[in-house]
């Protein structure tokens, strides 16, 4: 994730670079009024998250406006807060938080898919140029003139944007999603950021009933993929380095679990997978499961370990299996992903937490202690 997450802020950061001069112009027509939201942010990489208020446009026309109910937490809040990517830098106040649900309270007068009172969710995005190939593929998370929800520069107020850790935010219309009415919302949180992760390579790569998957470790990304995977039909192997996660992965809808270090379980599972998921962000061998593909099988990474992986291309060429990335989703299958999710009743696994617990929280994610993801209750930031 931190890798992949690394360049998508590059990407903000150097079209900003280019196009400071051509934004100030071309949005300087449209400046409009705004307001304060309250929010948790770091004022720098050393310090906590605490309270303070942040500006928030006025809906314009396109806009909507939402009262944030939960946002997750997700690895790459607290890895931004803290300044981890080197030579890429957060630009503080920080208020971070990409997995958010809420409920309208107001829309601009274009806006025709939202109203006051809807269930409304936000993701990693908020904004994308919408006429280049990727936008028009509906790919807006490869386009290179994206705007992330957080740390990305705010063409509409200056500075940069303010992610979910706040009471309030406006989103471009078509950059919300809507929420099945039947779920728990503050499990659909981190759907929008862990649920489309591994929402969007399965379905690329045709995860259906009767296709073998495989998970590759059991966090806030892999608990979504088994149920996802169980979910679409397909026989689910979770493969862990802990055996106490056994009867968890078993409860989440894997048919089978396999410990990773144990050579003779993991021999029994070559040449059968249509499809694995690494979302493992730690140093390890992704040779020992590229041979558990079959013919035309592939591995999709969605976590990114610092260190590059060493990869044998004849365990490649023999059986054709191919390795790949994968990086959130776009819009339209964000939409789609939500609305699956209303109809199998899947949200993710969350320990709701008051915000003025998120600093422990970290804490916490850091030594991942947690099952399997946070979600910020924002009523409590009313009190603040
Ligand atoms: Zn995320
Ligand atoms: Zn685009």
């Amino acid at each position: 994730m931190l890798v992949l997450h690394m360049i998508l802020w590059l990407n903000a950061f150097i079209s900003y670079h280019t196009e400071t001069v051509m934004s100030t112009t071309q949005f300087s027509s449209e400046s409009r009024g705004q307001y304060k939201a309250k929010a948790y942010a770091a004022a720098s990489a050393k310090s906590p998250l605490a309270p303070t208020t942040i500006p928030r446009r006025d809906p314009g026309e396109h806009d909507v406006q939402i009262e944030i109910l939960f946002c997750g937490i997700c690895h790459s809040d607290l890895h931004q807060v803290r300044n981890e990517w080197s030579g890429i830098p957060t630009v503080y106040p920080c208020v971070p938080g990409h997995e958010i649900v809420g409920r309208v309270t107001k829309v601009g007068s274009a806006v025709t898919k939202f109203k006051p009172g809807d269930l409304a969710a936000v993701g990693c995005l908020v904004d994308s140029d919408g006429n280049c190939h990727e936008c028009q593929a509906g790919l807006e998370q490869f386009c290179p003139h994206m705007t992330l929800t957080y740390n990305s520069p705010d063409v509409h107020l200056g500075g940069v944007t303010y992610g979910g850790y706040s009471d309030s935010i406006v989103v471009k219309e078509h950059f919300v999603l809507g929420v099945p009415s039947n779920l728990n919302i503050a499990g659909v949180a981190p759907l929008l950021c862990a649920g489309i992760t591994t929402y969007s390579p399965m379905r690329h790569w045709g995860v259906t009933k009767g296709k073998k998957v495989g998970v590759v470790g059991l966090g806030g990304l892999g608990h979504m993929a088994v149920k996802f995977a169980h979910a679409l039909g397909s026989h689910v192997v979770v493969f862990t380095t802990s055996p106490n996660k056994k009867e968890d992965a078993l409860r989440l809808g894997a048919d089978d679990v396999v410990i990773s270090r144990n050579t003779d379980q993991m021999s029994k599972h070559v040449d059968s997978f249509d499809f694995i998921l690494d979302a493992v962000s730690a140093e390890h061998d992704i040779n020992a499961y590229i041979q558990l593909l079959r013919r035309d099988g592939n591995i999709t990474l969605v976590g990114a370990p610092d260190k590059p992986h060493d990869v044998s291309a004849l365990s490649l060429l023999f059986k054709r299996r191919s390795l790949s990335g994968s990086l959130i989703g776009g819009i339209a299958e964000t939409q789609e992903m939500l609305d699956f999710c209303g109809k199998h009743n899947i949200t993710a696994d969350v320990e709701v937490i008051p915000i003025q617990k998120v600093n422990e929280a970290y804490e916490r994610l850091s030594s991942a202690d947690v099952k399997y993801r946070f979600s910020i209750d924002m009523a409590s930031l009313k009190s603040q």
